[in-house]
């Protein structure tokens, strides 16, 4: 299952955030998304997620139903009254529908990506009660019990301490050996070229696409920095 993204533009009040991009996902890539501040990458996933639905150009391929996603943290409500277990099972949400309850099947599924993520024991605590490392444990299980084909992280490393980190580095490792296609979003450069095989550079429009090593040069970066200070300053309309 492969997603091909064709002359991709999503607009803000006419103000282009991603700029005529053309690239191809394949099925169990582990592919980065970097660049400035404000350069859409965000943008992008929440269009890949169907968040975003009002776009030109077209994504072929992707279906909602095959896709979990886990928003950039400055994205969630924390003060939200939920807690750990209720957050994690609304990753059930498509087989649960308006029924209430799990039946035995699904709370051991909860429990076990409880578990996963080293959160056995966190089910009745408040999500606002939890740390930044904690609260991304607890979406990562939601992800987990998700158990999809494609899996979109917005910042998922921001925040955190070493030790999340690294446990939830390996989910990731397992999902790549499972054929699952990761794409997060980071700006951490030197994890990107440690772990992610392939990177989009983007600065609205694709700087450039493809292995991570021939992708994040000094020049590339360079690039994306010039270009996002030209936007810092100028505003840029879509010419078509
Ligand atoms: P990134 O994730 O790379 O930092 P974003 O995708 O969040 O970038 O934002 C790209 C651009 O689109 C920014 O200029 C941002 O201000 C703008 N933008 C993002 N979301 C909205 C929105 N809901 N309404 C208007 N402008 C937005
Ligand atoms: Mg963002």
């Amino acid at each position: 299952m492969s997603v091909r993204i064709n002359n991709l533009t999503i607009s803000y009040d006419h103000r282009p955030a991603v700029h005529h991009l053309d690239m191809l996902i394949n099925q169990g890539d582990w592919l980065a998304i970097v660049g400035p501040n404000g350069a859409g990458k965000s943008t992008l996933l929440n269009a890949l997620a169907g968040v975003v639905t009002e776009y030109e150009g077209d994504i072929e391929g992707l279906y909602p139903e095959s896709i979990a996603y886990l928003p950039q943290q400055s994205q969630l409500d924390k003060s939200f009254p939920i807690t750990v277990y209720d957050l994690v099972s609304t990753g059930l949400w498509n087989e649960l529908g308006f029924s209430r309850g799990l039946n035995a099947n699904q709370h051991n599924k909860c429990e076990e990506a409880l578990e996963a993520v080293g959160l056995h024991g966190f089910e009745n605590r408040l999500i606002g009660s939890l740390s930044s490392g904690q609260l991304q444990r607890s979406l990562f299980a939601r992800v987990l019990i998700q158990d999809q084909h494609i899996i979109l992280l917005d910042e998922p490393f921001n925040a955190i301490d070493t030790k999340t980190l690294i446990d939830l580095t390996s989910i990731i490792k397992k999902w790549h050996e499972n054929n699952r296609t990761v794409i997060m979003v980071t700006h951490d450069l030197d994890y990107v070229r440690e772990h992610c095989p392939k990177s989009l550079l983007l600065a609205r429009e694709c700087i450039d696409f493809g292995v991570t090593k021939s992708v994040l040069t000094e020049k590339n970066l360079r690039h994306a920095r010039a270009l996002s200070e030209a936007f810092d300053t100028h505003a840029v309309w879509c010419a078509g």
